[in-house]
C-alpha cells in the first residue's frame, strides 16, 4: 500500500476542470451515448456531460456498467504468474433501456487507465454486442465507433491493448501521469485532509474560473 506521500491526491475541482478542459476535443468525436464504468467513471461521466451539452440538444444519455478486476494466480505449465480477470457486476440491459449501440458514437469513461485490462474488456465485450445487434438488423458493425475518456493514463507497460483506431483517433486522457497511486476525492473518508493534500500537491483548480 502506498504511503500518503506517494499518492497523488486529486480534488473534486481538479476532476471538474479536467473534464472541462477535455470537452472540446471530445466534442469532435460527437458522442451519442456515454457508457460509464463504475464506480470510478460515474462522477467524471456526469461532470463531462455538462460540458458536452449543446444548446437546443438533449443531454447525452449515460449508461452504467460495473466491472471489477480480480488479480489471481494462474498456474500455467507449473509456473505461477499473476493473471487478471474482469468480473461483470452490471451490464447494459438492452431490452429494458431500449439502448441501441448500432451506428452510434459511444464514449466509454473510466477514471484511470492503469493496466488497461478493464478498458480492453469493456471495448471488446461492447464490440461483441454491437456485432450481434448489427447482424440482427442487417447493418454494418463498423459504423459504430468507440471512444475512451479517462482522467489519468498511467505511463507503464500495459497488460492489454486497445484497438488502433481508438488509440489513434478517439482516446482522450486528460493527463498522462507516472505510475503511482492516485487518490480520488470520492474514495476519501476525510475530504478536508484530502483537499489539503491535493492543494499542497498542486492538484486543485488550474483553469481561471473567470474565463468561462
Ligand atoms: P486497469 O488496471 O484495468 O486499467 O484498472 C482497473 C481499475 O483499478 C480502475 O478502474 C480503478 O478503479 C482501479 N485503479 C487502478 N489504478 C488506480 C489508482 O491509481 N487509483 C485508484 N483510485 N484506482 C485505481
Amino acid at each position: 500500500m502506498a504511503s500518503d506521500d506517494d499518492k497523488m491526491y486529486i480534488s473534486y475541482n481538479n476532476v471538474h476542470q479536467l473534464c472541462q478542459e477535455s470537452a472540446d476535443k471530445i466534442k469532435q468525436f460527437k458522442p451519442d451515448l456515454i457508457i460509464a464504468i463504475g464506480g470510478g467513471g460515474f462522477i467524471p461521466a456526469r461532470m463531462l456531460r455538462s460540458f458536452l451539452k449543446e444548446p437546443g440538444q438533449p443531454n447525452i444519455r449515460i449508461m452504467a456498467i460495473i466491472l471489477s478486476l480480480y488479480e489471481e494466480i494462474e498456474h500455467a505449465g507449473g509456473i505461477e504468474k499473476p493473471g487478471t480477470q474482469v468480473i461483470r457486476t452490471q451490464w447494459i440491459d438492452y431490452h429494458q433501456s431500449k439502448i441501441d449501440l448500432v451506428d452510434k458514437n459511444i464514449l466509454i469513461i473510466d477514471e484511470v487507465d492503469d493496466t488497461r485490462t478493464t478498458l480492453h474488456y469493456a471495448v471488446s465485450e461492447l464490440k461483441k454486442d454491437v456485432e450481434l445487434h448489427a447482424k440482427e438488423k442487417g447493418k454494418d458493425p463498423k459504423n459504430t465507433k468507440f471512444g475512451i475518456f479517462v482522467l489519468h493514463d498511467k505511463q507503464k507497460v500495459k497488460k492489454a491493448d486497445l484497438p488502433k483506431d481508438i488509440m489513434d483517433n478517439n482516446y482522450f486522457a486528460a493527463r498522462t501521469v507516472p505510475d503511482c497511486w492516485i487518490a480520488y476525492p470520492w474514495e476519501s473518508t476525510n475530504i478536508v485532509y484530502h483537499q489539503k493534500k491535493a492543494e499542497e500537491q498542486g492538484n486543485d483548480v488550474f483553469l481561471d474560473l473567470e474565463d468561462k
